[in-house]
């Protein structure tokens, strides 16, 4: 069965009976293995990154003559 992220936040929670410090978190995070779910979430996050338009409206930064220049 896999665990989701929010699912550990709550488990130590309950284990610790307070909030884990930076140090336990960043533990966590090493031993984690993202479900299928968190998994597409974080992909489509990176998506919307990359295909987010500059300020200048061009889809793509290398397309953009104004982005180009600086
Ligand atoms: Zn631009």
């Amino acid at each position: 069965m896999t665990i989701t992220w929010a699912d550990r936040l709550i488990n130590i929670r309950k284990a610790f009976g307070r909030d884990p410090t930076y140090s336990e978190l960043l533990d966590m995070a090493q031993i984690h293995e993202m479900t299928p779910a968190e998994i597409k979430a974080q992909r489509a996050s990176f998506v919307r990154g990359m295909t987010a338009r500059c300020e200048h409206g061009e889809l793509d930064f290398e397309q953009c003559p104004k982005c180009r220049e600086r």
